[in-house]
């Protein structure tokens, strides 16, 4: 894809796309191998982890089920709410279903901890949760992450499903918002 039209609004790419792919790569072979004769479902929270869910999907060699909640924590600025609304709920019942949550980012870990137990509450038989990238912050979550991508500075970051305003999600890579784009 020709990256050009967002010249100069990055400060810097955290990881390309070929890192990305190789450390959901990995993480799939750790999937596999802690699911191994179980269902799993995994749960994809719209919009930003659209992305992941379809590279880290394609890297299993089984049968995985797709689902997708929307939920929003978000404004249209840099900062969480703390305030989380379900605006697409399940399709799939998930009581005694081993379920996987499937995110971008965690930051403050607000929204998904209020997943996690609202998805608790639907009697599944586990939730876990896979993150691409994981904020500083996240790591005083009570909910315990089991499969993180990469660790990254508590910095503002686009692209490979994340946005800032709604732009940025279609990039192959992750890099840092340059501030004057949102000064
Ligand atoms: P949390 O509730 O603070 O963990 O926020 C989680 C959500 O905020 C993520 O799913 C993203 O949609 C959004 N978010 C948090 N940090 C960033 C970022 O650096 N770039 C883009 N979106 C972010």
């Amino acid at each position: 894809m020709d990256e050009s039209h967002v010249a100069g609004d990055l400060v810097d790419v955290l990881f390309t796309e070929a890192q990305i792919q190789a450390r959901l790569a990995e993480l799939a072979i750790e999937i596999e191998r802690d699911y191994d004769g179980e269902e799993i479902l995994l749960v994809g929270v719209l919009r930003g982890a659209v992305m992941v869910m379809a590279d880290l999907a394609r890297h299993f060699g089984r049968h995985v089920e797709m689902d997708w909640m929307a939920v929003s924590s978000y404004g249209s600025g840099t900062k969480s709410s703390g305030v989380v609304r379900i605006l697409k709920d399940l399709d799939t019942d998930i009581n005694g279903r081993h379920v996987l949550v499937v995110e971008d980012i965690i930051d403050t870990g607000l929204t998904l901890s209020w997943l996690v137990s609202n998805l608790g509450s639907r009697g599944p038989a586990s939730v876990e949760i896979c993150t691409l990238l994981r904020k500083p912050e996240a790591q005083r979550m009570s909910v315990a992450v089991k499969y993180v991508g990469y660790d990254i500075p508590n910095e503002f970051v686009v692209g490979y499903g994340l946005d800032f305003n709604e732009r940025y999600r279609n990039l192959r890579s992750v890099g840092t918002l340059a501030p004057h784009v949102y000064s």
